[in-house]
């Protein structure tokens, strides 16, 4: 079966965010001619894949550099397993970001110890769902996936392996 070699550092992803920029666009292009169910099928599989491969507690880069959106549900879950009120929560670890959505404030996460999550068990939904590959209607959602190229390295193997499977390197 056609595959890649994987690469787990962030510093290489980083740059090859920056050196693929144009041929991820038009790789994104060329996922919009194909069949969303038939791209939706591979994607999983390579998902599973790569969730299997690389380990978050080691990584953590989206608690790092990514900014998560929060829903007042999220908050209700949390605010009970820190003792504290909304209000207090809101002001002390969240803001309002520049689309006018509320977002946990600071970077790294304050919740982030270790490489690991404090609130693990009660994260917001945005945490639970990232780096959201197993979701249907992977091409419509393109735009996300190049942006988080170069910050996962799941979507990073999974978009790179993508391109070899469907000879788009070629
Ligand atoms: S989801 Fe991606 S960026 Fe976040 S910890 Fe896992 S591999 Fe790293
Ligand atoms: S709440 Fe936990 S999982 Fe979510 S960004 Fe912060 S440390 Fe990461």
């Amino acid at each position: 079966m056609l595959s890649h070699d994987m690469i787990k550092d962030l510093v290489k992803i980083q740059q090859l965010g920056n050196l693929n920029e144009n041929e991820n666009f038009r790789f994104r292009s060329y996922l919009k001619m194909q069949d969303p169910d038939r791209i939706d099928i591979i994607v999983n599989g390579l998902y599973q894949k790569y969730t299997s491969a690389i380990d978050c507690t080691t990584c953590a880069n989206c608690c790092i550099v990514l900014q998560t959106l929060i829903s007042k549900k999220d908050i209700k879950r949390i605010i009970r397993s820190l003792n504290m009120s909304a209000e207090e929560f809101m002001r002390e670890y969240s803001e309002i970001n520049m689309e006018g959505d509320r977002v946990l404030k600071d970077l790294p996460c304050r919740f982030l110890e270790n490489k690991k999550c404090a609130i693990y068990r009660d994260r917001p939904y945005e945490c639970r769902s990232y780096p959201h590959m197993h979701k249907k209607g992977f091409t419509y959602r393109l735009l996300g996936v190049i942006d988080n190229y170069s910050v996962c390295p799941i979507v990073f193997n999974v978009y790179e392996e993508l391109k070899v499977i469907l000879r788009f390197k070629n």
